[in-house]
């Protein structure tokens, strides 16, 4: 079963039809169909590693400021309490938790999924971020994952490579600044030849400003780890682009050829009234 890596930018891509959002649709319409989807969201970063194991995962509406219609997007896929047995034995000994009543799909999972698979008939389970734990614990237990791909799951991780919303520029909603495109650049040419050297990306002279916080970035590593458990050479780039200035839309795959999407735009103008950069996306 193959595997992503999808920069989700701003929650309101749920309702657009954009060439981000086609690469999306592109990738569900390839992929075999999956016994269930496995999502490594930046919106699930808490001081645990857990992953949800409810049997109706709710739909999350985890930011604030946006139009009542993205407050009305729910994504009703079931969950699959067996396969957190299944994460938990295959990253043995690394504690999973497993969460019956505080999580679901949070808009990092939905905002692509409605997209991928808009029939929400594939059960979802979440893995969190553990925040604790430095990099390269979240690239090893990605690669700790890889067997999962063996037995059906499919693994989503859903970031930004790049994410810094204080330099938010919303008029430029398909450009980014020097830096961003320079390390954007640099992840993408580490992610095809040396993924496994990800978390090294942390000494580079644009991380502090690409990724003032480690919540976004880190769902790329868990793409890196499983990329550096298969080869390296099975990555390939589904979109690319980027949003607002300071946010990188890059995708990768890993074991699928996708055919590249038609779609057309970049990303969404802000809604009315959204605070500069104070949202949650
Ligand atoms: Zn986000």
């Amino acid at each position: 079963m193959p595997a992503a890596f999808i920069g989700h930018g701003n929650p309101m891509n749920a309702l657009e039809t954009n060439r981000f959002t086609a690469a999306w649709t592109a990738l569900g319409r390839s992929v075999p169909r999956p016994r269930a989807i496995l999502v490594v969201s930046a919106h699930w970063y808490i001081n645990a590693t857990a992953v949800t194991a409810m049997p109706r995962p709710r739909t999350i509406h985890d930011f604030y400021g946006f139009p009542p219609a993205l407050f009305d997007v729910e994504y009703p896929a079931p969950g699959l309490p067996d396969l957190a047995a299944e994460v938990s034995d295959v990253v043995h000994p690394t504690w999973v938790g497993a969460d019956v009543d505080s999580w679901g799909i949070d808009h990092g999972t939905w905002s692509v999924l409605v997209h991928a698979f808009p029939d929400a008939s594939i059960p979802v389970v979440q893995l969190s971020i553990n925040a604790d734990k430095p990099l390269d614990y979240h690239l090893e237990l990605g690669a700790e994952l890889a067997p999962l791909r063996e037995r059906g799951v499919l693994i989503v991780a859903s970031g930004n490579v790049v994410h810094n919303l204080r330099r938010m520029d919303w008029k430029l909603t398909d450009d980014g600044f020097d830096w961003a495109q320079r390390f954007d650049e640099d992840a993408k040419t580490r992610m095809l030849t040396d993924p496994t050297e990800f978390a090294t990306l942390d000494a580079h002279r644009d991380f502090g400003e690409a990724v003032p916080t480690p919540d976004h970035f880190i769902p790329a590593l868990y793409l890196a780890g499983l990329a550096g458990a298969a080869d390296a050479r099975d990555v390939d780039v589904l979109v690319d682009g980027y949003a607002y200035g300071s946010l990188s839309m890059t995708a990768y795959t890993l074991g699928l050829s996708c055919p590249p999407a038609t779609g057309e735009g970049g990303s969404p103008q802000p809604p009315a009234g959204l605070p500069p950069d104070g949202s949650n996306i």
